[in-house]
């Protein structure tokens, strides 16, 4: 059995852009749970000669943000079963946002391994939240773009501990 990713963070940050990236074109629709993680996408994944089972915690997008918090925390908790380690993505554009603190704290209090990842640093545009990011006591983040597919060895190295 292939070791598996976990891809977690708030709506917007570039999950599904780092999961297509990750998995090409060989998607697979799953079926989940009811209530938990209506849409989760999961594909086998490669990264330079890493394979891994990538799962794309996705969904709630369009949904009401004054329950966003307690949906993304189910959703958090069912991606993080099974999965070997954690990609926590943050968007470096838009800066640390509290949702991205709370789920920081489940986080830091699961016994997972997290992966920090600040997304859309094409261009030096996360320069300021790669400074905020450490404030999540997450360690230090690897800065990738997911769109232009930057960042990808670091984001090798940071991954083969774990997979
Ligand atoms: P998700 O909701 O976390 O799954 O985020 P999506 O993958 O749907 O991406 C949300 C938006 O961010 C889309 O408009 C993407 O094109 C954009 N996006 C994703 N990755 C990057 C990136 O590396 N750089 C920039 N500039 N935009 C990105
Ligand atoms: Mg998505």
């Amino acid at each position: 059995m292939l070791p598996s990713v976990a891809i977690i963070g708030r709506p917007n940050v570039g999950k599904s852009t780092l999961f297509n990236r990750l998995v090409g074109k060989k998607i697979a629709l799953v079926d989940d749970q009811p209530g938990v993680t209506r849409d989760r996408r999961e594909g086998d994944a490669q990264l330079f000669d890493l394979k891994f089972r990538i799962v794309d915690t996705a969904g709630y997008e369009d949904d009401d943000a004054a329950t966003l918090p307690g949906r993304m925390r189910q959703q958090t908790e069912a991606a993080l079963e099974g999965a070997n380690v954690a990609m926590f993505v943050v968007d470096g554009r838009a800066g640390i946002t509290p949702l991205d603190e709370e789920i920081a704290r489940w986080l830091r209090a699961s016994d997972k391994p997290v992966i920090l990842v600040i997304n859309k640093a094409e261009g030096k545009q996360a320069d300021n939240t790669v400074l905020e990011a450490y404030g999540l006591g997450l360690g230090e983040g690897i800065t990738i773009s997911a769109e232009h597919g930057e960042g990808m060895a670091d984001l090798f190295q940071a991954l083969l501990p774990h997979v």
